[in-house]
């Protein structure tokens, strides 16, 4: 049976037109399989010289003159670039800079202002911290009202749900495009019209989404979208955020954090607080520059392979894995906890054992790197340009082998 698989593995890795991208990416000896590219992306090799390049150059060299020559423009030149490459929107919406947690913050706090004599928020109850952080806060901030949807961790938000949750007094509507744990994919086009009947706004949460799927942001007619940038875009740890607001609602939304940067001329050093036209007016201070030099090296890598061979992909490794699963990891008990349909699954899969928390932690320490998200979700992320499907293999191989083991372990 695991021979079958083997020889499967080898014959998809084999097939694989994006499998030489794998080479460009570091690799250390003591990681035999990757698990959690969804988490924190793998380095480039390029990003060595890229950085020590950056160093020498743009900043050892240039010094203070970058900024008028490259840094100034970068936030949008390449949240431009994210928008046309990965996002399907059109130039002068996206732009880079800050936490994924900040960006969030900023944007739906500049929503709900724009929504006067609307007084609540739709959430899900199962989303990512910061998500409904953030939520519960502003709600606190304007004293809104919160309907939390409960969704079952091994679905997504469905249409109906949200449906029966908008009304005259919905303000905003603030969910992950791609669950963190499920990797469930909402409908965005169908929510989004359906808040927009309401006349609500939506913000999207793309971090999950950004670089292992196809998205089309202005097709949809989204409103507002954040992302992360250091999980499928390999920015490198606190690589800034992306936030993306769309042409026709820019002028009329003002953003909380009001600093020099976002400002109409941040030379003038004016008296009072204008902001830019344009998507500048979302950024607050100083953009973190240095942590954009590895996302271009990604951006480059995935321009070049195209978003939708990535995501053809995303969907061979997340069903490769499921394979695995069917095959191998069932008859310990495991259970799968994403979609089987492959259009309702994002680019990680998770299972689910009681005793999953105690293998990943033995799987740690033999360099099988996983993400454990509980209550008991072993999560498979894999990273389509640089995970091999005889990776995948090796690492559920080694899930099977410790669950073989463990009873004494729970
Ligand atoms: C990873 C992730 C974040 C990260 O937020 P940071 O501010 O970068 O720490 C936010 N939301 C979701 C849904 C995420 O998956």
């Amino acid at each position: 049976m695991t021979e079958r698989l083997s020889t499967r593995a080898a014959e998809l890795d084999a097939a694989d037109p994006l499998a030489h991208f794998a080479d460009a990416f570091v690799r250390s000896e003591g990681v035999v399989s990757y698990l959690d590219g969804n988490s924190l992306g793998r380095p480039l090799r390029v990003t060595r010289t890229g950085l020590a390049d950056f160093v020498d150059g743009a900043w050892g060299e240039r010094l203070i003159r970058a900024w008028d020559e490259q840094w100034m423009e970068a936030p949008t030149e390449l949240g431009d670039r994210i928008g046309r490459v990965l996002l399907g929107a059109a130039a002068g919406q996206t732009v880079v800079g800050d936490s994924t947690s900040v960006m969030l913050y900023k944007l739906a706090s500049a929503a709900l202002a724009a929504q006067p004599g609307r007084d609540e928020i739709v959430a899900c109850a199962d989303d990512f911290p910061t998500d409904r952080f953030v939520v519960e806060g502003l709600a606190a901030e304007r004293g809104h009202t919160v309907r939390w949807l409960s969704v079952d961790p091994r679905t997504g938000v469905r249409l109906e749900q949200v449906r029966a949750a908008l009304g005259e007094r919905t303000a905003l509507v603030l969910l992950s495009h791609i669950a963190y744990r499920s990797a469930w994919v909402a409908d965005m086009p169908a929510i989004t019209a359906a808040a927009h009947e309401a006349g609500a706004l939506v913000l999207w949460d793309l971090s999950h989404s950004v670089g292992a799927l196809d998205l089309a942001l202005d097709a949809a007619e989204a409103d507002l979208a954040v992302g992360c940038t250091y999980k499928y875009l390999n920015g490198g740890p606190g690589a800034p955020a992306f936030g993306y607001v769309a042409a026709r609602l820019q002028e009329r939304l003002r953003q909380p954090i009001q600093g020099w940067m976002g400002a109409a001329d941040p030379f003038a050093m004016g008296e009072r607080y204008e902001p830019a036209t344009g998507i500048r007016r979302f950024i607050s201070g100083t953009p973190p520059i240095l942590g954009m030099v590895p996302m271009r090296d990604m951006l480059d890598l995935l321009e070049s392979a195209g978003i939708a061979a990535v995501r053809a992909k995303s969907v061979a490794l997340t069903g490769f894995a499921i394979e695995v699963h069917d095959e191998l990891l069932a008859a310990y008990g495991v259970e799968l906890a994403s979609p089987r349909d492959a259009a309702l699954r994002g680019g990680h899969v998770i299972l689910d054992h009681p005793d999953f928390r105690a293998v990943t932690a033995r799987l740690w320490e033999r360099g099988v790197i996983p993400d454990f998200r509980p209550p008991h979700g072993l999560r498979v992320g894999l990273s389509p340009l640089s995970t091999s499907f005889a990776e995948v293999l090796t690492g559920l191989r080694a899930v099977a082998d410790l669950l073989g083991e463990v009873p004494a372990a729970r």
